[in-house]
């Protein structure tokens, strides 16, 4: 079946069309961007040239009709006519506590997703629109929706539950919810069978770093907590995100500068973290070159990023009693070697030995980088979030 994965966001609209009859082939991808300013878009497909263009789309319904026009263009495209496309999933943030899984939308679905608008307003409003422009240029098409909080539903009450009055969590539904859940439960899953056995028997932590980083204790193929919490600022420091930090900070700031919380919120989450230790940058890369080149502020945000990473995986195997295997994912943790490294180091107290060399060869690959004798073991697997979507989806529609 070919399946239209959808990730919408504000001004942006991410596509991915697979054939799932083989396991997942991507047949062609692409990006609109600056949907209802000036409009742009890429595409590229099996067997096609690139495509990219300037092309104004007042809205997500017309970018919808943009990417179905190279989807079936002539040049650029891959399937004869929109017919051929049996379902489209989408990307959605925030399900609150109403989805443990995937679902096919419908209005009671919109519903609940509308009702989780308050929970992740910059999100789920243009997830929302992606829904509603497909359903307005391809009606009858079976649409599902997949969460990035549904996989860290497994969460126990003490997990997720904060320690504040019980009325906030009942009244207005503060509690852990966790994110990156879809990338967590792809990345668990495959190392279980790269490790050639049951989720059911592994306790795994998974690490998704990119600009915004959480981790997961995933103990018998479920998450049994997560380092995100009601918002995705919560947990190890990020790109530009502070992590957790004590709260009283907040109004300490506010008060020696002047500052109203609106301002505070943004300083936590656009010019904290790595960006905010170092004043280099919030990539990663730049902060190896800066931490080379002598800047001990690049170093100084690589090391404490390094480290609170390295105190959550030993609060996870705590939490589990263990951890067979340590799985790193996202674009640091595929490919950042020297995070990786400072993450591992002194950690085979927990039967997680790095081989150095492993460690330097493994970068945007499937692979192992413990040593071969290591008890436990520690893996980089490529996280594959759009492949998620649409098994899930071509599951939901002909299970
Ligand atoms: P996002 O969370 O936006 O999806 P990514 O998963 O792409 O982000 O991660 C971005 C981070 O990954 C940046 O900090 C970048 O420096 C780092 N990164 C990407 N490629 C490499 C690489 N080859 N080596 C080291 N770090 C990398």
């Amino acid at each position: 079946m070919r399946i239209l994965v959808i990730n919408a966001g504000s001004s942006s609209l991410k596509y991915q069309l697979f054939d799932t009859s083989g396991g997942g082939e991507v047949l062609a991808k692409g990006l609109c961007e600056r949907i209802g300013l000036d409009g742009h878009i890429k595409h590229s497909a099996a067997n096609r040239e690139p495509y990219e263009s300037d092309a104004p789309m007042e809205n997500h319904a017309e970018a919808v009709r943009a990417v179905i026009g190279l989807l079936t263009g002539p040049e650029t495209g891959v399937i004869a006519d929109m017919g051929e496309i049996g379902a489209i999933g989408h990307r959605v943030v925030h399900g609150g506590e109403y989805f443990n899984a995937s679902v096919l939308v419908n209005d009671e679905v919109i519903s609940a997703i509308e009702e989780c608008v308050p929970l992740a307003p910059l999100h789920n409003p243009p997830n929302l629109v992606g829904i509603r422009a497909c359903a307005e240029v391809m009606p009858g098409v079976p649409q599902a929706a997949v969460f990035d909080t549904a996989f860290h539903q497994t969460m126990p009450e003490k997990a997720y539950l904060y320690a504040l009055p019980y009325e906030y969590y009942e009244r207005l539904k503060i509690r852990r919810y966790g994110f990156h859940g879809t990338s967590h439960l792809y990345v668990a899953r495959r190392a279980a069978e790269i490790l050639g056995r049951p989720a059911e028997e592994l306790k795994i932590i998974t690490c998704h770093m990119g600009n915004g980083s959480s981790l997961a204790a995933v103990d018998g193929g479920v998450s049994v907590d997560t380092s995100m919490g009601f918002t995705p600022l919560e947990g190890v420091l990020m790109g530009t995100r502070s992590g957790s930090i004590d709260p009283a900070i907040i109004q300490y700031l506010m008060t020696k500068e002047d500052l109203t919380v609106v301002q505070v919120t943004e300083i936590l989450n656009k010019k904290s973290g790595a960006l905010g230790i170092s004043g280099v940058s919030s990539d990663f890369r730049d902060l190896l070159a800066a931490s080379v080149g002598g800047n001990s502020r690049a170093r100084a945000a690589l090391e404490i990023f390094a480290y609170s990473v390295k105190k959550t995986i030993g609060a996870y195997a705590a939490a589990m009693s263990g951890c067979d295997a340590l799985v790193f994912t996202g674009g640091i943790g595929e490919n950042h070697v020297v995070i990786r490294g400072l993450i591992c180091e002194g950690l085979s107290y927990m039967g997680l030995v790095l081989d150095g060399k492993k460690n330097k060869a493994v970068q945007g690959e499937e692979g192992f980088i413990s040593e071969d004798g290591s008890p436990n073991k520690i893996m980089v697997v490529p996280t594959n979030e759009e492949l998620v979507i649409a098994l899930d989806t071509q599951a939901l529609v002909s299970p």
